[in-house]
């Protein structure tokens, strides 16, 4: 179609947004600049875009996507109608660019990703990868506290067989084919970044140094994270339920154990002996069975979220879509 090789490549890069408006314009700005020259490079379509999914803000956020959607030709943003959350705003913005788009990023709005990474995916993308996973080397903006809680969920996700690429979060590039295998997977409980690994596909990684937000508060306090982390888990690996049952008949060889222990004390006439061990019991074991219920309840849960096959979300605007049909 184009003369240049490269140039029909269309690059649309999703940004989610929630209560954003401190980051916004600066995001557009340096975003903006990326896009720009990767146009003058000839290494993508000049028709590319920035993708802005407003995640249900209740600042000015959608205000400032349709103030700069009329200032600049590649913002475009699409509105949902309420708070969906981080995953499903990337999912949305993926769902809706790949009818558009050769390759697709997703990074967040706060640019705490290295946005200069942006060339060194797209050169992977040339070099036939249809994955680029962006990788922290460095996270010493983060809090102790972040790395800490960051590393033991990454260990505890390989031990209960879930493969994750370290250090990668929701920064990467996904070729249009990759975009459409990840939308094969109908999960209602999304957790991209399990789910990506399997899609499969010739992959490749970029490394940067993770940053500080450079305005704005995080929107992920620690119970967000602890839910987040949680889902994922359960969305993945059924390996705690495997655990249960070992629990389970761990108890079972006790309890034997016990209940023989037990007669012969009763044999032997030393019976009142037991007040101690049966309120120990009965408190280890009901605490026990509480929480082996309670995770069977969670599976069951989600199980139950799936099933009902609810929207993922709810668009109200969408001007990306309109953008590409106005313009051819
Ligand atoms: N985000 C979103 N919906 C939410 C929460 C967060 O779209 O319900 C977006 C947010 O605007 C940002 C990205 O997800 O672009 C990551 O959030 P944040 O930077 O607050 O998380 P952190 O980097 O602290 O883990
Ligand atoms: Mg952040």
């Amino acid at each position: 179609m184009n003369m240049s090789v490269y140039s029909d490549q269309l690059l649309t890069i999703v940004v989610p947004c929630y209560n954003e408006q401190e980051v916004l314009p600066e995001t557009v700005k340096r975003l903006g600049e990326v896009l720009k020259k990767l146009v003058d490079e000839g290494k993508i379509a000049a028709q590319s875009k920035l993708l802005f999914v407003d995640d249900g803000s209740k600042d000015e956020t959608w205000g400032l996507i349709k103030k700069f959607e009329k200032d600049f030709e590649y913002v475009t943003g699409i509105k949902f109608s309420r708070n969906f959350g981080h995953q499903n705003a990337l999912l949305a913005g993926m769902t809706i660019a790949v009818k558009y788009s050769q390759m697709i990023i997703t990074i967040d709005a706060d640019l705490q990703d290295d946005i200069n990474a942006i060339y060194e995916m797209i050169d992977k993308y040339y070099e036939g990868n249809e994955v680029v996973y962006g990788v922290r080397n460095s996270r010493k903006t983060d809090t102790f506290f972040k790395r800490q809680t960051a590393m033991a969920f990454y260990n505890v996700m390989g031990r209960l067989g879930v493969s994750l690429v370290p250090n990668s979060a929701d920064y990467r590039l996904l070729s249009q084919r990759a975009v459409e295998s990840l939308l094969d997977f109908k999960e209602r409980n999304l957790f991209l970044r399990g789910m990506v690994p399997l899609i499969g596909y010739q992959s490749a990684k970029v490394y940067y140094a993770r940053k500080k937000r450079f305005a704005g508060k995080s929107k992920y306090p620690l119970k967000k994270m602890i839910k987040f982390a949680f889902d994922g888990i359960t969305s993945f690996s059924t390996v705690p339920i495997r655990l249960i049952t070992n629990l389970g008949l761990f108890i079972v060889v006790v309890g034997i154990i016990l209940f023989i222990y037990s007669i012969i004390r009763k044999i032997e006439g030393n019976v009142e002996i037991g007040w101690t061990s049966l309120m120990a019991s009965i408190w280890v074991i009901g605490g026990i069975q509480l929480i082996c219920l309670s995770v069977i309840g969670e599976y069951i849960g989600k199980i139950f979220k799936e099933v009902k096959m609810r929207p993922r979300y709810t668009i109200e605007q969408d001007d990306y879509s309109k953008k590409f049909t106005e313009d051819n």
